[in-house]
């Protein structure tokens, strides 16, 4: 069993993992770290996800790093391109070489006599069994399940004899080439699906419960390619990714003010992209309003082009059963399929399902408040990344970095070694994730909590963020900060540092 320990412990080596070790070198170059990833490769989601056309649905210049200028000229990218990014990323900023690979994390224990973190791993391609100390435990790893995606219990699937597929296990000889799809869901995944097997099948039907807004955007970006003439990438670069982070604030405070007239012209925009006659109402109008769930982005119109040209259909309908040669639905339509693809979702799983205890009381994540959608009450020297639900991860991702390399010099320069956020006195309560999604409703009970003002409040707002996270106090009333052997349950046992910033106190990022 081997031991060693390091200053800050990054978990996962995702989109994440790999920018959060970047601001770390960049910002805190004294601090010693490493990258604990589970698996053999770089990249997370976009290493894992191999289903045909896999792609962004955000745009690159916003899902791409803040240092990092995205410069393919694609905005809305392919699974490779993004995975690429994040590889290049890794090498080209010398974080390769401090990522322990096959070292799935199951447990971390925080010891406040000694203010570190005592971290278990579990090698899956030895067996053996690895532990670290860390000062500081930096959590990237992302939001679901990787062994597993969500598939409901089908009536008589068992006795379907075609194909049956997840998208999160992609087989990779799969030959649907001239075969009769069916796609289940009506999620990204399922409209990326969707026109990219209809290049090649001899049909696709997507079918789904309930409809999703749809909209189709432009995968290329027109001041980006007008701006990549003129200006040097690391200059165009922000312009373009603030001009797509204001067009995006924009567009959720319209739908939060106005669903209505968003509703109108989301409606007149499908239907404009659909063939004459056809019943928008029934296959792209949601009951829900714009943003209770995440709107599906169509590069190009792609999905639309696909129904158009007959390649592909939507059916709005329930299974009544699987049968031997496709599925029986509610309306007693009969759909043959030779594959079935079940786009059904993901487990939605914290930290990888490790588990936390602090000081020898196991942590219930339930019980627990975020701190600036980035730390949690009660636990110390501990940060965690989940992206914005109505924006690119990585934007939140990069100010979660850059906040704790704030943190860290803050802790240095003050002669502090522990932050630990506390609960609001209010017991106002709201979960995390403010989605209504299936994969959310199924989980949010076992996740953290939210509160309803600031510094516990999630307000999914970038421009916000940026002030509160890069230019904001380090010290508020959600946050103490002691020395090692102080009790971590809130108490003040330690004089609570406040007052003027101090030589840390500054923007690093
Ligand atoms: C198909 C798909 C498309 C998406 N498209 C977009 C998009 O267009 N825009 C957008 O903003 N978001 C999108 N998302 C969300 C997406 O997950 C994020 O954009 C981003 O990739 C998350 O990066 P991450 O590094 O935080 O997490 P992940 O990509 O999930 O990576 C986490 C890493 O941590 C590792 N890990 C997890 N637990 C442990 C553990 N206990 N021990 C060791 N290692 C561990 C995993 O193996 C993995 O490598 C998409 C998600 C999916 C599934």
């Amino acid at each position: 069993m081997a031991s060693d320990h390091v200053d800050v412990l990054i978990v996962g080596a995702g989109l994440s993992g790999i920018g959060a070790a970047v601001h770390l070198r960049r910002n805190c170059p004294e601090k010693t770290y490493a990258v604990l990833e589970a698996r053999g490769a770089i990249g997370g989601t976009w290493d894992l996800f191999r289903y045909p056309g896999i792609r962004s649905d955000s745009d690159m210049y916003t899902l791409g790093y803040s240092f990092k200028p995205w410069t393919n000229p694609k905005a809305i990218a392919d699974g490779d391109s993004i995975r690429a990014y994040v590889r290049d990323t890794a090498r080209e900023y010398g974080v390769e070489q401090h990522i322990r690979f096959h070292h799935q994390v199951v447990r971390a224990e925080w010891d406040s006599g000694q203010a570190r973190w005592t971290v278990h791993a579990r090698r899956d391609d030895t067996g053996e069994e690895t532990v670290l100390t860390c000062a500081f435990l930096f959590t990237c790893s992302g939001y679901y399940r990787y062994d597993e995606g969500y598939t409901p219990e089908f009536p008589g699937v068992d006795r379907y004899a075609g194909q049956l597929v997840h998208p999160q296990h992609w087989p990779e000889d799969l030959d649907y080439t001239g075969k009769r799809v069916v796609v289940i869901g009506s999620g990204a995944t399922a409209v990326t699906l969707v026109p990219a097997m209809a290049e090649r099948a001899g049909h696709v039907t997507m079918l789904q419960r309930s409809p999703t807004y749809v909209i189709s955007l432009p995968s290329r970006d027109v001041l980006a390619d007008a701006l990549r003439r003129w200006l040097p990438a690391k200059a165009a670069y922000p312009v373009v990714r603030w001009k797509n982070v204001l067009l995006g604030v924009a567009n959720f405070q319209l739908s939060r003010r106005a669903p209505n007239v968003v509703k109108k012209l989301l409606r007149r925009a499908a239907k404009g992209r659909l063939p004459v006659g056809y019943d928008v109402d029934r296959h792209f109008s949601p009951r829900y309003n714009p943003w209770d769930q995440r709107l599906c982005v169509v590069p190009d119109g792609d999905l639309f082009h696909s129904v158009r040209a007959g390649r592909a259909a939507v059916v709005t309908d329930t299974i009544d059963t699987f049968t031997e040669q496709g599925i029986r639905l509610t309306s007693g339509e009969e759909l043959p399929a030779d594959v079935v693809v079940t786009a059904t979702g993901l487990n939605l799983l914290a930290f990888g399902g490790m588990t936390l205890a602090v000081d020898g009381r196991e942590l219930n994540l339930a019980e627990t408040v975020a701190y600036k959608g980035m730390m949690l009450s009660g636990v110390p020297n501990f940060a965690m990344t989940i992206g914005y639900t109505n924006a690119s991860w990585t934007l939140k991702a990069d100010l979660v970095a850059t906040y704790v390399c704030r943190l860290l010099r803050h802790l240095d320069a003050t002669g502090q070694q522990i932050v630990t956020p506390v609960a609001p006195a209010s017991d106002e309560l709201e979960p995390i994730i403010d989605l209504k999604s299936g994969y959310v409703l199924r989980a949010v009970d076992q996740l953290p909590k939210q509160g309803a003002t600031a510094p516990w409040r999630l307000h999914q707002n970038y421009p916000r963020d940026v002030l509160l996270m890069r230019h904001g106090r380090l010290t508020d009333e959600g946050v103490r900060f002691s020395r090692a052997g102080a009790p971590t349950d809130g108490s003040p046992a330690e004089p609570t540092v406040r007052g003027a910033g101090t030589p840390a106190d500054t923007p690093v990022a």
